[in-house]
């Protein structure tokens, strides 16, 4: 499959070729519990904890984008404590001062050593005694990046594991294992689900010791995900192509409209040739999606802005196909009040635009 294009591998991924007779489309497999037999030996599957057939599909189909074993989890954060609970060794976490939030929050409520930098200063973090280095690039909100490569080679000079959240990326927009990177973490619940009906995330690891230790953890810590979200997340993986390519030309035109807006400073989109993170986003990034953020005058100008528009949703997520935006101080962001990520949708460009444009007139 890797030597064929995005769309395809989407589509086919994780769905091998039916029988004669067998269904083109098979739904998800419910049962907790698995026939056994006489046999001595174990089939594979046995009971839902330790696996189900429809986990393996949508994990063949990431694991095969990404370049190396995948596991589901019931959620991002059930996938990023299976991260911090099988790091190579004890030591300091290096975390993102400006990535999701929750990531730190976690990782305090696991009394875990931690250090906090930038996302733009990755590359020159104090690495001593640190086990484990989690960039977030792009970072959410800020949508600033670091280079995976530089990162990964001095922390690996340093005896540490690299594990990169990559749920902005997506799976089709950056390949973190390539570039270095030791572990892939990232929520499924965003642009790879892709409609707003799952929560889920996933670990890839190309190490075939810490991907058995990640499932491991996962069999015995429990945040297994439901086979109706995996099955639903597989069915919108085969649209992502589709999907990142409207959000990113949304994303793009929004971008472009809302710089020449009198109320609008500080827009980022990584794909922007003049962003600060473009140098860097072009070299390690295959293709753009549909984040980005803009700051408005205060907490007031963001509510009219929701208010008046037409498209855009005021809701806490992204990737999905309805655009959405969210002030994110609300959350506890160090970030100003004003401050929207919003997530560019699946909408004719000409309709979001203008309703975009329109919306901000009327925020004064
Ligand atoms: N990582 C990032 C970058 C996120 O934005 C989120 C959620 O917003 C998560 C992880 C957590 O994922 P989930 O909500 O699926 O638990």
């Amino acid at each position: 499959m890797t030597d064929l294009g995005d769309g395809t591998r989407c589509v086919h991924g994780g769905a091998p070729s039916p029988g004669v007779g067998d269904p083109l489309h098979p739904g998800p497999v419910l049962s907790s519990t698995f026939a056994l037999g006489t046999s001595a030996q174990t089939p594979a599957d046995f009971y839902g904890r330790a696996g189900n057939p429809t986990w393996r599909a949508l994990e063949s189909a990431i694991g095969g984008l990404e370049g190396g074993e995948c596991t589901l989890f019931a959620s991002g954060m059930a996938a990023i404590a299976a991260v911090f609970a099988t790091r190579g060794r004890d030591g300091t976490v290096v975390l993102p001062s400006d990535g999701y939030y929750l990531a730190r929050a976690l990782a305090a409520d696991l009394g875990l050593p931690v250090r906090t930098v930038p996302t733009t200063q990755a590359h020159e973090a104090d690495l001593d005694g640190v086990a484990l280095v989690m960039l977030e690039t792009p970072s959410n909100p800020g949508l600033d990046v670091c280079d995976i490569a530089a990162v990964a080679s001095r922390a690996h000079a340093a005896g540490a594991l690299v594990a990169v959240d990559n749920t902005t990326a997506t799976p089709l927009g950056q390949r973190p294992l390539n570039l270095g990177a030791d572990i892939v973490v990232a929520s499924d619940t965003k642009a790879v689900a892709g409609h707003g009906d799952v929560v889920l995330g996933h670990v890839t690891t190309a190490d075939a010791g810490l991907a058995a230790r990640i499932r491991d953890a996962r069999t015995r810590g429990g945040a297994v995900p439901g086979p109706m979200e995996v099955w639903l997340a597989h069915r919108g993986l085969g649209t992502l192509d589709l999907r990142l390519e409207r959000q990113a030309t949304n994303a793009r035109t929004l971008a472009t409209a809302l710089r020449a807006h009198p109320a609008v400073r500080d827009v980022r989109w990584p794909g922007l040739a003049d962003d600060p993170a473009h140098e860097v986003a072009a070299r390690q990034m295959r293709r753009w999606n549909g984040v980005l953020r803009f700051t408005l005058r205060d907490t007031d100008a963001v509510a009219a802005f929701l208010a008046a528009s037409r498209f855009v949703e005021s809701a806490t997520s992204f990737g999905g196909l309805k655009t959405s935006a969210d002030r994110r101080e609300r959350w506890g962001d160090a970030v100003a009040p004003g401050l929207v990520r919003l997530s560019a949708g699946c909408e004719d460009t000409a309709d979001l635009v203008a309703d975009v444009l329109a919306a901000l007139d009327a925020c004064g």
